[in-house]
């Protein structure tokens, strides 16, 4: 393989904007992008939603049509995998062996989905939900499933739960905390995606861990949990998280303890070398000043933008907010900020009507919203972050908007 001027390790959504935003900035240089996935780069929120619930075909959730690549001067090795990094050398070794030179190699391979470790892990019919080919493989089964059940309650794993429900199928939603979605939300959205299941006809079973899976004939037969209980199934969705995928660079040296640690301008600390995407750990002034990583499309994208800008000579520090979506079955939510360590909720609207939001404050400051089919309070909540000087009248009024509730804000 050719050397290049900006070599891109992973397709996804940090990896492709990249290039994308490389060219858009009249960038000339030689660029590539080296990912172990076969398919072309692809949406991947959809994988959990309608691309599970066969509402999206793969060529409908492209990132751009198959052609778009060669003709904008982008290599795409599909089905290549980055297994070493040298850092003084600038040279990066594939898994067959072959290295490719670069003058800047921007890391952007996200994670890989974080496995059980109890015995039947591996039985087939246990999945998780990262990549095409892992929904491929569900929808493949999905005609002989009657039961599923879906360790995790974070979004990914109710999200599937929620597309499988609607399919017809007898779901079971294993958490090992008190609440669903206890890492990304407070509690009040917790207890109504919660109910919100139930009302589907979704078991959700909190407070309880899983001992491991049983198999009948190699392939998962049902979830045993702790204290003795079996669950019955033919499909068990493992959504419990994922495992920064950056062991290459760390090995060549990089800083980190949680994916790898990058700038403002997402710069590790080796030569030449970025990182974005679900696999970088930045400074967050959304986050309090901690450093953090992000999960979401708006982080991949937006720290693709910055590394654009930096090697097209006008670089712009990453400070973007923080914002995420979740759709689960008629319910789009929109998040925006984080609500980390928040010590105060105000409710906007009634959480009964299935359309209202959720401020939340840390020390008297809005640090995010949560917004349930209120896409206008998402919208003109983004100029709220990090404002502590809106009475909470006026963000608990849902019939004032809150751009005219507060106008010297929006
Ligand atoms: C099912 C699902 C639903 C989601 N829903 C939402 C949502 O609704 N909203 C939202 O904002 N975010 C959502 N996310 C998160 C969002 O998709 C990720 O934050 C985003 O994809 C991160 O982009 P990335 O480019 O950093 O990583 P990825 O998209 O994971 O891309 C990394 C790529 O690098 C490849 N790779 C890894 N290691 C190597 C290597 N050594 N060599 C070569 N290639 C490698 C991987 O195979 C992968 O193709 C969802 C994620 C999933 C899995």
């Amino acid at each position: 393989m050719q050397d290049y001027d900006v070599l891109i390790v992973g397709g996804g959504h940090a990896g492709a904007q990249t290039a994308v935003a490389l060219r858009q900035r009249g960038y000339e240089g030689s660029v590539a992008i080296v990912c172990e996935e076969a398919a072309p780069p692809y949406e991947r929120p959809p994988l959990s939603k309608e691309y599970l619930s066969g509402d999206r075909s793969a060529d409908d959730i492209l990132i751009r049509p198959p052609a778009f690549w060669a003709q904008a001067g982008i290599d795409l090795h599909t089905g290549r995998r980055a297994v070493a990094v040298e850092a003084d050398a600038r040279r990066v070794t594939l898994g067959d062996g072959a290295t490719v030179g670069y003058r800047h190699l921007v890391w952007a391979a996200g994670g890989a989905p974080r496995r059980l470790t109890c015995a039947g892990h591996a039985l087939a019919g246990v999945h998780s939900v990262r990549t095409r080919e892992d929904v491929d493989r569900m929808r493949a089964e999905l005609a002989s499933v009657d039961r599923v059940v879906v360790i995790g309650g974070g979004y990914i794993g109710l999200e599937a739960a929620a597309a499988l429900a609607k399919a017809g199928k007898r779901v079971t939603v294993v958490e090992a905390l008190p609440r669903v979605l206890a890492r990304v939300a407070g509690e009040i959205l917790s207890r109504f995606y919660e109910a919100e299941h139930r009302a589907h006809g979704v078991e959700v079973r909190l407070d309880t861990a899983v001992e491991c899976i049983e198999g009948s004939g190699g392939r998962a037969a049902g979830v045993r949990l702790h204290g003795g209980e079996l669950l019955p199934c033919e499909m068990v969705i493992v959504g419990i998280g994922i495992v920064p995928a950056v062991r290459p660079l760390r090995d060549a040296g990089a800083g980190g303890d949680n994916g790898v640690d990058v700038d403002e301008h997402c710069r590790t600390d080796l030569p030449g070398v970025f990182a974005i995407g679900d696999c970088a750990a930045h400074v967050n002034r959304y986050a309090g000043g901690a450093r953090v990583r992000l999960e979401s499309v708006q982080n991949a994208n937006d720290q693709a933008a910055v590394v654009a800008h930096a090697l097209t000579g006008s670089p712009k520090p990453y400070d973007a907010v923080p914002w995420f979506w979740s759709f689960q079955y008629d319910l789009r939510l929109q998040t925006v900020g984080l609500s980390t360590g928040h010590d105060e909720v105000v409710v906007r609207g009634e959480v009964a009507s299935r359309r209202f939001s959720l401020v939340y404050l840390k020390e008297g400051r809005i640090v995010a919203l949560d917004c349930v089919n209120t896409v206008k309070d998402f919208a003109q909540g983004k100029a709220l972050i990090l404002r502590d000087d809106i009475p909470r009248e006026v963000l608990a009024d849902s019939s004032r908007p809150l751009k005219q509730a507060v106008p010297a804000a929006v």
